[in-house]
């Protein structure tokens, strides 16, 4: 996660101890969603780093949402665009075309909801919208500030 924690106590790097001093990109670590320390950037792993953008930006997403299984289903959604996306532009690239289309990637990602998935239809399409296009732009992956 792209934090910055300037407002926490003294913090150490879970792995090698080291203490935070207000800069660079430490990251803190969940575990089943709770906070269990924060990892230097020297400590962190491509995975943990990636896996750390993906967490920031379910949180940013399940702010805008007043459902209960927030988290999960942000992180189901984004799961889901990221496969859809694969699969539409495997599809684009066997028929010969080159664009990948927002709209047939949001198709392809409410087509393969389960019929009980949580949240109204317009709190589902607002944000699988929002999660395709940071998915296919890119934007989901970025390190911003
Ligand atoms: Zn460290």
């Amino acid at each position: 996660m792209k934090i910055h924690p300037s407002d926490r106590k003294v913090e150490k790097c879970m792995r090698c101890r080291r203490r935070y001093r207000g800069h660079g990109e430490w990251n803190l670590q969940y575990d089943l969603g709770r906070e269990v320390g924060v990892l230097c950037p020297d400590c962190q792993t491509p995975e943990e780093n990636a896996e750390a953008v993906i967490n920031e930006a379910t949180i940013d997403y399940a702010k805008t949402v007043e459902m209960t299984e927030g988290e999960f289903v942000v992180r189901d959604l984004i799961r889901r665009s990221e496969e859809a996306a694969g699969k539409v532009a495997r599809a684009a690239v066997a028929a010969g075309d080159r664009d990948l289309r927002h709209d047939d990637v949001i198709r392809e990602v409410k087509d393969g909801l389960p019929a009980r998935y949580p949240g109204t239809i317009t709190q589902r399409d607002d944000m699988i919208r929002r999660i395709v296009t940071d998915v296919l732009s890119g934007d989901l992956y970025e390190d911003a500030p």
